[in-house]
């Protein structure tokens, strides 16, 4: 597949808060997810939320599997879903139907996607001009498209199936709050430059210190983006139970929690081409493997491990009362203190009921380390919740209660690159000498989604489920026109 020097050129452009990265030298691989992670809102506050928790984890396992899916996150659930999708659609004469298997370390959805933030909002045109200047124009608007695309099919799903009010779906919009002069121009150049370029920039609003303060008492100005928010395990939820009951004459789709991979061998004794997944139970022979293990990639790909591959990173939100009623704090989400803080209100049953505000951030208490090459989500550390715990109460003077303490408060493991965009392909094109290529074949990887994985992982399960099933038919693959270039494992080096 053709590099493009465009991309690999530009490779060390860094991330503000990669800037410094604390670097031991190796780097060790990420750990296996720990056993006790924290409890979080999303998993942990109802009995019910997470039915298929423990789904699978006992009994024997699968001895053979066409494709095996390691990781129960959006993008592991995503590949399943679009993969039996396809195979529906094309219709192919089958002799027998796929065997896709998805193996889990802990419990179903327990990674970044079963503690984060909640936050659906594609990115509407931050980070235009840099990108523009980095990539090329066309390549700039395709990270709006991936988003855009990701984000309305994953609506379109959502409406098509009547899932809305049963995973806490709500299309509030998303306020950006701009603190400081330097952000303010930024954001303005940026919208200025994408609008050059002939972005889609519907529903962008700008907003002056005075409305904000007025409608909902933050004194900085801002803007309004489409953006929503969801129960995220509650959707993955009802995206696995949807690729199950869909899997058809095609597919079979079985799903095996607190399963940890261990390794993934060739095998080579009788040249067929495909690999041992070890796990803790009994070992599968699987024909493919799909890495979709995020912020522990390196952990099974060793190579991953440093700078130029994917630093696990944690994160800590909360979810704390407002101590004024909804009608007061109004439904939309919001970030701001250069997106290191983000916040939005849970639905409530009436207009007067004090509303829960899941946030997340306070990273920047910790610079220069930023919580990098951090993989354990056992523990919080006491300075980000400091931090977390003054920001709302000092921007939105009067509706939050300094003194008073968060309902829950979790940590959970993102997967940040160098460039903050993801890997999306087959691994063996990460490595430029390829001394394992046979190893890295038919092993594709979709993951490093720094932070922002919700309208973006999807979108690439997409596209690793669009190779896989152009193998299987023995067709090429397209690349869809939404996809920027640079996300391609063909695109990327990590040595
Ligand atoms: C605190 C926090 C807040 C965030 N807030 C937002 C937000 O508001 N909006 C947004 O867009 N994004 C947010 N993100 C990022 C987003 O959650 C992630 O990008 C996205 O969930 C990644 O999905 P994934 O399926 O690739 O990874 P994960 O959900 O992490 O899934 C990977 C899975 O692989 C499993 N696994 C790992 N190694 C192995 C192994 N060896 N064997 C078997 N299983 C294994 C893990 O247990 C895990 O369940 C946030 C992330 C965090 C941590």
């Amino acid at each position: 597949m053709p590099v493009n020097p465009q991309i690999l050129g530009k490779l060390e452009h860094s991330q503000k808060a990669l800037e410094t990265p604390p670097l031991e030298h190796p780097t060790p691989p990420a750990k296996l997810p720990s056993r006790n992670p924290t409890r979080s809102f999303w998993i942990n506050s109802s009995p019910d939320a997470n039915p298929l928790a423990g789904k699978g984890s006992q009994g024997p396992l699968p001895s053979e599997a066409d494709v095996c899916i390691i990781g129960a996150g959006i993008t592991g659930v995503g590949v399943a879903y679009h993969l039996i999708e396809l195979l529906n659609n094309a219709s192919l004469s089958v002799t027998r139907p796929l065997r896709i298997v998805i193996l889990e370390a802990r419990d179903f959805c327990s990674g970044a996607t079963g503690r984060n933030g909640g936050h659906l909002t594609p990115a509407a045109f931050l980070e235009f001009a840099q990108r523009q200047a980095l990539f090329d124009t066309g390549e700039a608007i395709k990270s709006y498209k991936l988003e855009q695309h990701t984000a309305s099919l994953l609506v379109k799903i959502i409406e098509e199936n009547g899932w809305a009010s049963d995973i806490d779906f709500v299309e509030g919009g998303h306020i950006n709050l701009l603190f400081s002069e330097k952000e303010a121009r930024n954001a303005h150049k940026d919208f200025d430059m994408a609008r050059q370029a002939q972005l889609n920039l519907d529903g962008v609003e700008w907003l002056s210190k005075e409305e904000v303060e007025e409608e909902y008492g933050a004194p900085y100005p801002g803007f309004r983006e489409p953006g929503r928010n969801v129960w995220p395990l509650k959707l993955v939820t009802k995206l696995y139970q949807h690729a199950q009951a869909h899997a058809g004459q095609y597919a079979s789709l079985s799903l095996h929690t607190r399963t940890p991979v261990t390794a993934v061998m060739h095998e080579t004794a009788d040249n067929s081409s495909t690999y041992t997944v070890v796990t803790n139970r009994s070992n599968i022979s699987c024909s493919r493997v799909v890495h979709a293990t995020n912020a522990y990639a390196s952990y099974l790909l060793p190579f991953l491990a440093g700078p130029n591959g994917i630093i696990p990173t944690r994160g800590q939100v909360m979810a704390t009362r407002a101590s004024v009623g909804a009608d007061q704090i109004k439904i939309p989400s919001w970030s701001g203190n250069e997106g290191f803080a983000y916040w939005f209100p849970r639905p409530v049953k009436h207009d007067t009921e004090k509303p829960l505000i899941i946030i997340g951030g306070g990273r920047e208490a910790v610079a220069p380390n930023y919580e990098l090459y951090v993989d354990d989500d056992s523990e919080t550390h006491s300075l980000v919740g400091k931090a977390l715990r003054e920001f709302l109460p000092s921007v939105f003077e009067g509706k939050y209660d300094p003194d008073s303490e968060p309902e829950m408060e979790w940590t959970g493991i993102m997967g940040y690159t160098r460039m903050g965009d993801p890997f999306v392909g087959p691994v063996a094109n990460l490595l430029v000498a390829n001394p394992d290529g046979d190893l890295h074949k038919k092993q594709y990887i979709a993951a490093g989604y720094a932070g922002h994985g919700m309208p973006r992982a999807f979108g690439c399960a997409e596209v690793i489920a669009q190779m896989i099933h152009a193998e299987i038919s023995d067709k090429e693959w397209k690349e869809p026109d939404w996809l920027p270039q640079r996300y391609l494992t063909w695109n990327r080096r990590v040595e």
